[in-house]
Formats: structure tokens, C-alpha cells, sequence
């Protein structure tokens, strides 16, 4: 299906809960978020039926998130039932990694082929700063764990933010040798980032990606390093969607810079968005929804794919540099 701006539209992104066992600073707050209701999640069995009637849409990629998806309740049979659905031709999933090591034999299993997994630092005690309750040892875990199942690409998605101070080269360097996929993601100041509680961290602390590429290569030429360089079609992970790659020369895996902020990628956009209450929102940074929960509730499939056609041609061109939403990351599922 295509959007009012001819954009082909084949990836719905879905949240499976706003619930989560980590509470990272720039996604939630430490008591957690005020948490959805039993009744206003959508149930394991609508969000197959949500999914059924895209994927006649012509949806083609799924990807599971949160929260973390990997504490809700029936994620494995809800992989399983996704992947057997006409048309859908892979499911993804993006988490903390924290339970994979207890479960992705049974994803792996159910059919889920790839996975992203959320790490900002390498350093313990920021990791547990940052998380405010997680441990790095069991995300490392996690990612080792996804790597043995044999899920491919795995890929690790580190936030980066001026405040912070991250080792970028530390990251950079988990691609030489191992086949895993380091992606640099410009922070995004949402939710309530500056207000009472919130980081503090505004407009100044995103890092644009061209700024952070060239200072990982100066980090790795005084470590003795080469420089990176573009990474080759075939060095690329699958399912690569807006971020650019690139590679230190031999290395097994690659370094990709993902610029939300500082290079839109608007005109490449290809998915719709699903919150655990079950809104589709048309844009990440906008909090224009449209309830689909109703629809799946009390409607028969022609209304659920109303709704869904409606957010297609609510779709906005571009962000326009809006970035503010007012729900959380950990709501909207990044
Ligand atoms: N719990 C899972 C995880 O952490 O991977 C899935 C949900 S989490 C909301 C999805 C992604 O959004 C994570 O990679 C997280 O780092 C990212 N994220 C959360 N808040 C963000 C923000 N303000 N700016 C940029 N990325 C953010
Ligand atoms: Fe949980 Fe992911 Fe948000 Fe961290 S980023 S609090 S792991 S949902």
C-alpha cells in the first residue's frame, strides 16, 4: 500500500506493552509509567487479527516492541501465529535482551528471524545508571544468546547522548569480531525529557551522526586503527531501513549511524506504528492516533481496515523538525 506521499508502507511496528523490567532514564520514568489497564491492552489474539487484515493490506515486516515485549505474556505464540500469517514475510523483535537467554530458543522456534537489541554503554555502572535497575551482564547475555540461536542479523542499538560521554570506540569495536551489527541512534528528546523528573537532556545533547562518524574514526586511528569506511552491499544487515553503514576494513560485523534528527529519513518511511492500547500514530513524533482497538472490539475486519487506511493517509510528509511527543518511548515502542 502506498501513502498520500507515494511512500510503500509495509512495516508495522507494534507495542506490546508499555510494561517494562528495565526503567532507562530517557524512556520512563523510576516508578515506572502510570500502567495501562488489563482491558486497554490489546489482547494476544486482536493483535494477530490486526496484523491479519495489514498484512491483506499489504504489510510485509512486523516488529515487536514495547516496553519490553519480552514481558508480556504470550509473546512466543503471538511470534508463531504472526509468522504464519499470508504475507508476512518476517518478524522482528526489538528488547533489552535481559530475557532471550531464557527464550529465544522457543522465538527462534515460533519463526522470529531477527532481533535488535537496546545497549548504550559498556561500562557497568553507567549501564546501571542509565537503566536504573539493569544489569550489563545479562543484556552481554542476551546478545550472546541471540548470536548462538542463530538469529539473523542480530543487530545493537546504543542511544547516544553528549551528556554521557559514551566509549563509542568500545561499541564500534564489538563489530570487528563477531557478526553483529553496532547502530549509533541520534537521542531523541520526547516525552518529558526537560521537565520535572525528566534527564535534563535537550536539543544540545543529540550528537548528529556525521559529527559521531568522524570522531570514531579519530578514536580509532590514535588507537591504531583503520579508519572506517563505507560498508559493501553484501557486508550490509538485512532489513537495514534508514540507517547508513559502514565498516572497519575485515571486520564480521558493521558500525551504521541512524539520524533522525540530523538527516531525515521522512521520505523513506515505510511503517505505521501500533501503541500497546492499540493507536495506530501515523508518525513517531507526532501524537496524532487513531483507535484500532475499538475497531478490532466491536468492528468486523472492513472497520479495522478502515482504520488502518485512515492512518496511511494521515502519514505527514516529513517531522518538520517536531520532535516533542507527549507520550514516552517506552509507550509509543521507539
Ligand atoms: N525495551 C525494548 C528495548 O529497549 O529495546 C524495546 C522498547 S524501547 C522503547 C525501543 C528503543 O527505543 C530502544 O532502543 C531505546 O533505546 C529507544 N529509545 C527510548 N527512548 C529514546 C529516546 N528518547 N531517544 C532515542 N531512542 C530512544
Ligand atoms: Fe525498557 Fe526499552 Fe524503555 Fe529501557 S528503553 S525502559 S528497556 S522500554
Amino acid at each position: 500500500m502506498k501513502d498520500s506521499h507515494g511512500r510503500v508502507i509495509d512495516y508495522l511496528r507494534i507495542s506490546l506493552t508499555d510494561r517494562c523490567n528495565f526503567r532507562c532514564v530517557y524512556c520512563m520514568p523510576e516508578s515506572g509509567v502510570c500502567s495501562m489497564g488489563h482491558d486497554e491492552i490489546l489482547r494476544i489474539e486482536e493483535i494477530e487479527r490486526l496484523v491479519r487484515v495489514a498484512a491483506g493490506l499489504g504489510i510485509r515486516s512486523v516488529r515487536l516492541t514495547g516496553g519490553e515485549p519480552l514481558v508480556r505474556k504470550g509473546v512466543v505464540d503471538l511470534v508463531g501465529a504472526i509468522t504464519a500469517i499470508d504475507g508476512i514475510e518476517n518478524v522482528s523483535m526489538t528488547t533489552n535482551g535481559v530475557l532471550l537467554p531464557a527464550m529465544v530458543d522457543d522465538l527462534r522456534a515460533a519463526g522470529l528471524s531477527r532481533v535488535n537489541i537496546s545497549l548504550d554503554t559498556l561500562d557497568p555502572d553507567q549501564f546501571r545508571a542509565i537503566t536504573r535497575v539493569g544489569r550489563l551482564e545479562d543484556t552481554l547475555a542476551g546478545i550472546d544468546a541471540a548470536l548462538e540461536a542463530g538469529l539473523a542479523p542480530v543487530k545493537v542499538n546504543a542511544v547516544t547522548v553528549r551528556s554521557l560521554n559514551q566509549d563509542f570506540l568500545a561499541f564500534a569495536k564489538l563489530s570487528i569480531d563477531r557478526l553483529l551489527h553496532v547502530r549509533f541512534i541520534e537521542y531523541m528528546p520526547v516525552g518529558n525529557a526537560e521537565g520535572e523528573g525528566g534527564t535534563g537532556w535537550g536539543k544540545a545533547d543529540v550528537i548528529p551522526s556525521e559529527e559521531l562518524c568522524e570522531l570514531i574514526s579519530a578514536q580509532a586511528a590514535a588507537a591504531g586503527l583503520p579508519a572506517l569506511v563505507p560498508a559493501s552491499k553484501s557486508s550490509k544487515p538485512v532489513g537495514w531501513g534508514p540507517a547508513r553503514y559502514f565498516e572497519f576494513p575485515g571486520a564480521a560485523g558493521t558500525v551504521g549511524f541512524i539520524s533522525p534528527l540530523s538527516r531525515h529519513f521522512c521520505s523513506e518511511c515505510n511503517r505505521l506504528r501500533v501503541t500497546a492500547d492499540g493507536k495506530v500514530r501515523p508518525c513517531l513524533f507526532s501524537d496524532h492516533e487513531l483507535d484500532v482497538r475499538e475497531a478490532l472490539r466491536n468492528g468486523d475486519d472492513e472497520v479495522v481496515r478502515a482504520v488502518l487506511l485512515e492512518a496511511l493517509g494521515a502519514k505527514p510528509d516529513e517531522h518538520h523538525d517536531k520532535v516533542g511527543t507527549e507520550r514516552n518511548m517506552s509507550q509509543i515502542g521507539g
